[in-house]
């Protein structure tokens, strides 16, 4: 599945002499070699391997897996306030200095993050690598259009990263990519490659085993965000609805009617909204229908503080696993059994 990494690796601009001639023509020209010069050494200077590599990633989800494969070998900055929309976010002009710095810029992609991206784009050194997790991890032929992200829009379901299988992709993604940005350390990512790739797969198979508690025919989700599009697939859950339109705009009332009619025909106990869009609409949806309104997943906010072992990838999808499982009837003791402590410090900066 990676074998288009290389493809999708954007080397920014222009060449690093370019750059300086550019930056010197505002020099005396009588200095222009010796600027020339200058640059060209502070360019190299960057890319070496005394300091850590610096590393820009958008969505706390991903600053997470980021961080846990990199540890004390690089610095990580997040670009997306937790809490935020993610998918209307719009970075502000303050994040072009930040991108402008990276090594590496790591971003979900799927056009989750467009105007990130262009940012991106505009303000990388040409030595620096953009990496789009998700579009390297899957093949375009297999992107989910549905009803929140409809085709004829263009933008797939860009929600990968709620699958555990798609978490130790990217995480493996990360660790191709910074071992050749600091090969110094390339044990130290494997190791902790491989240390999140266990407990990923702890994770999966928990999963695995407490959704057989849910009563036959309940593995339904009718969310206000589609966020478990892949993870459903993969799983053998139904999406059965998601009310949220794709513009993240009030559904029509013709379109809370549809939905009320689907919640009846499939007699879900259990409708599920996410706490960065909290819905009045979803709320009275479950007062009419008389289903239970579970409005706590997050699909790209942490739990817990910055700090906080339970502010993690883990921590995130352990909790909305468990609460799925629960909210559909079913128990979750192999979820929260899990051991989600991270053997490596977590010291990503996470704007808030
Ligand atoms: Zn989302």
């Amino acid at each position: 599945m990676r074998t288009n990494l290389r493809n999708v690796l954007i080397v920014a601009g222009a060449s690093a002499l370019v750059l300086a001639g550019c930056s010197s023509s505002s020099d005396d020209s009588s200095e222009e070699a010796t600027a020339e010069a200058t640059a060209t050494e502070t360019t190299e200077g960057d890319s070496g391997s005394s300091d850590p590599v610096l590393v820009a990633t958008t969505v706390s989800p991903i600053t997470s897996i980021v961080s846990r494969v990199g540890g004390d070998c690089v610095d990580i900055e997040g670009i997306v306030p937790e809490g935020t929309n993610s998918h209307t976010f719009e970075p502000a002009p303050s994040v072009a200095a930040l991108l402008s710095d990276a090594d590496v810029v790591f971003i979900n992609g799927l056009q989750l993050e467009d105007p990130t991206l262009e940012m991106a784009e505009a303000n990388m050194r040409d030595d620096a690598v953009l990496v789009e997790l998700g579009t390297v991890a899957l093949p375009e032929e297999e992107y989910i259009y549905d009803f929140s992200f409809p085709e004829e829009e263009g933008k797939p379901n860009p929600h990968l990263w709620t699958d555990p299988g798609f978490a130790i992709e990217y995480a493996d993604i990360v660790r191709e990519t910074l071992t050749e940005q600091a090969p110094e350390c390339a044990d130290q990512f494997q190791t902790n490659f491989e240390s999140f790739e266990a407990q990923v797969n702890e994770l999966a198979d928990a999963i695995r085993e407490d959704q057989q508690t849910v009563p036959e025919g309940q593995l339904k989700l009718v969310t206000y965000h589609d966020a478990y599009a892949y993870f459903a697939d993969n799983y053998g859950w139904e999406v059965v609805g998601a009310l949220q339109p794709s513009d993240f705009a009030d559904p029509t009332p013709s379109e809370v009617v549809t939905l009320i009619e689907q919640i009846n025909a499939e007699g879900v106990p259990t409708i599920f909204g996410s706490e960065v869009f909290p819905s009045d609409v979803l709320a009275e949806i479950g007062n009419e229908t008389g289903v239970r309104y579970e409005d706590s997943l997050r699909d790209d906010d942490l739990p817990g503080a910055p700090g906080d072992e339970n502010h993690s990838w883990l921590g995130l999808m352990q909790y909305n696993f468990a609460t799925m499982i629960e909210g559909l009837g079913g128990e979750a003791p192999n979820i929260e059994a899990v051991d989600i402590t991270s053997p490596v410090p977590d010291t990503a900066n996470y704007p808030q």
